[in-house]
């Protein structure tokens, strides 16, 4: 039977790639330093930004559509003062930029009041959602982070916050790393899997939490731990309170963030992502060696791999395509034709450079394979002679349900074409893949510690059938 609101729910496609930042500082401007916060993690989301402050008494919240400079004004941070704030980037994709999905989310619970910034996605939304429509509960957004802090309000009245951030969490299934604030305290929470990051920092005069430490970097935050799986923090005066609200489950830590989605100044699990993606490189260099005269990456994600490519293979590393860092995502996708322009207006080749070269091209992933094509086609026009396309990861055949937009199954092109069908695609003279053993062993961590789904379809967390067939667009009963 279809929900009432299941098609709103398609139509949003569960895509949140997010970035959450929190402050806990009496005495500090938590909305400046959450600004600084989220622009660090502007990656992680282009679409919406948004803070709420809190000030012992009320909470205040201020969000829009746009990237946090274009959101913020000076007069905005100015006027949002307080002593605890929460912060949010949102991505999604087309056909859900909608003002009404921005966060934090803002929901009352007798009398009082939370706002809650969420990353990752919930697997069991719909059901969640259409049990609290049931009880009376209105929704005014598609996004599950809704769901999330409608639950919490609705447990809050009997059980006090802690136990009902506790009761929902017991009821929510699929990846969460969040943020709550109340009038006078601050809450961190991760799902138990662990499946997106979020690390605790020490300010001088409180604490800080971001999804990546790259933000905490930014504020002077001393990275002090990440939230473990399956804990909340309970953040006042008195400091972090740690709650382990459920026992460690099989920890499964995205490791496409490692791929391509964490900035390479951020640390997970005390790897510094720069250093595992270069050690990518390597590895690739030893698969898959390139007879080639010079090493080139794809700006910006490919760069550290292409590095540490050029250091195996003992070839040099050249600069051979150049990036305009000021074209944003959303200015690129409105329209069909200025997405079709998107590679080249991000991307100019440096025709000096690569001339008549032989280049093995690194690049961190191919999703759908249409950017690759673009730039391997603007390579040959600019000249070069041979094209080695090198990525520092596996093939990407199988969609994810916990928080990262890479498409719907038969949108991935290595889902329905072999390796050699996709360098015919893309035109390259020869492609070769990092194996997923190679990949993980330069994350130094284990199969058996991260979701790699995405790579291998070995979903940690069973997904429910309808979450399932609107990403895999399988007609019912065609698939167990
Ligand atoms: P394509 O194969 O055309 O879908 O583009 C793949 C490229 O986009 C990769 O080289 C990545 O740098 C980047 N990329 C990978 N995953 C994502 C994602 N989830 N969102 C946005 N860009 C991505």
């Amino acid at each position: 039977m279809k929900l009432r609101s299941q098609e709103a729910w398609n139509d949003d496609k569960f895509h949140d790639e997010c970035g959450v930042f929190g402050v806990y500082a009496p005495g500090e401007d938590v909305a400046r330093l959450t600004y600084f916060g989220l622009h660090a993690l502007q990656h992680r989301g282009q679409e919406s930004a948004g803070i709420a402050v809190a000030d012992g008494v009320s909470i205040l919240v201020y969000k829009d559509l746009g990237l946090v400079p274009q959101v913020f004004s000076e007069r905005t941070i100015a006027s949002l003062t307080g002593h605890i704030a929460v912060g949010h980037v949102r991505y999604s994709t087309t056909g859900s930029t909608r003002w009404e999905n921005a966060q934090p989310v803002h929901k009352d619970c007798g009398g009082r009041s939370i706002v809650l910034a969420h990353n990752g996605n919930l697997i069991n939304a719909h059901e969640l959602r259409a049990e609290l429509e049931k009880e009376g509960r209105v929704f005014t957004s598609t996004s599950d982070s809704e769901v999330m802090a409608s639950l919490i309000a609705l447990n809050a009245n009997g059980s006090g916050i802690e136990g009902s951030i506790i009761k929902a969490m017991e009821r929510l299934k699929g990846a969460y790393s969040a943020l709550v604030a109340t009038e006078e305290k601050l809450y961190a929470m991760r799902d138990p899997n662990g499946i997106r990051p979020l690390a605790l920092g020490r300010l001088k005069k409180g604490w800080a939490i971001s999804s990546e430490t790259c933000g905490l970097d930014i504020v002077g935050a001393e990275y002090v731990r990440d939230v473990e799986p399956g804990e909340l923090l309970v953040i006042d005066t008195s400091g972090p309170i740690s709650i382990k609200a459920f026992e460690p489950a099989r920890r499964a830590l995205c490791i496409f963030e490692y791929v391509y989605f964490a900035r390479p100044d951020s640390r997970l699990r005390d790897q510094l992502i720069y250093r595992a993606r270069r050690a990518m490189g390597r590895f690739l260099a030893a698969e898959a060696p390139a007879g080639v005269d010079l090493i080139i990456g794809v700006p910006d994600s490919g760069t550290p791999a292409a590095i540490g490519f050029a250091e195996g293979a003992g070839i040099p590393f050249g600069e051979g395509l150049i990036k305009n860092r000021y074209v944003g995502r959303t200015f690129i996708e409105p329209s069909q034709t200025i997405r079709q322009l998107g590679v080249r207006m991000k991307l100019n080749p440096l025709s000096e450079v690569i001339k008549g070269r032989k280049l093995a091209l690194v690049d961190d992933s191919i999703v759908r394979g249409t950017t690759s094509k673009k730039i391997v086609a603007m390579l040959k026009k600019a000249g070069a002679a041979e094209i080695h396309m090198r990525i520092s990861s596996p093939p990407v055949a199988w969609p994810c349900f916990y928080g990262i937009d890479t498409a719907n199954r038969n949108e991935l092109i290595a889902s329905s074409k072999s390796v050699y069908e996709i360098a015919e695609f893309i035109g390259a003279d020869t492609l070769n893949y990092l194996s997923l053993d190679g990949l993980i062993k330069a994350t130094g961590g284990s199969k058996d510690t991260f979701c790699s789904a995405c790579f291998d379809g070995d979903y940690p967390l069973p997904v429910p059938r309808d979450v399932q067939l609107a990403k895999f667009m399988l007609e019912e009963g065609a698939r167990k």
